[in-house]
């Protein structure tokens, strides 16, 4: 049965954060960004609507990386966990990695694919039966 909030904070415990309700589906994203941002050989990334999600912690440590004119994605200034990512032109959703969440309830989500398989780490196989896409899939996840 999954929870109705699923919480999560960065490494050093300085942000904690929650999100209320479901994740909606999620693709594993192997594409070279988020291999970088995370140092893992994918990442799951669920976009949500910002009513959904609460952050707590001290607002002079997160630290906001443009990595593209007007998208930007949110860290924590003391142990780089990622927090989330926003963009300009969509100023209701917010992006939010799964992995933060280490709470003991199960999330809410549905894993749908891999997205960008094409630059797939060449160290990682994916074994499961789902989907795989060579680039990104609208919509983009
Ligand atoms: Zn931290
Ligand atoms: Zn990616």
């Amino acid at each position: 049965m999954a929870s109705e909030v699923a919480r999560g904070s960065c490494l050093c415990g300085a942000f904690e954060y929650a999100v209320e309700g479901s994740f909606g589906d999620v693709r594993y994203c192997h594409c070279t960004r988020c291999r970088r941002n995370n140092g893992t050989a994918f990442s799951a990334n669920a976009k949500i609507d910002r009513s959904q999600w609460t952050l707590e912690g001290p607002a002079d440590r997160i630290t906001e990386y443009e990595h593209t004119p007007g998208k930007y994605k949110a860290f924590c200034s003391v142990c780089c966990s990622p927090l989330y990512a926003r963009s300009d032109d969509d100023p209701n959703d917010i992006r939010v990695r799964l992995g933060g969440f280490v709470g003991e309830e199960d999330l809410d989500v549905t894993i749908t694919g891999h997205v960008w398989v094409d630059w797939k780490a060449s160290w990682y196989e994916i074994e499961d039966s789902l989907p795989r896409y060579p680039e990104a899939i609208e919509p983009k996840p």
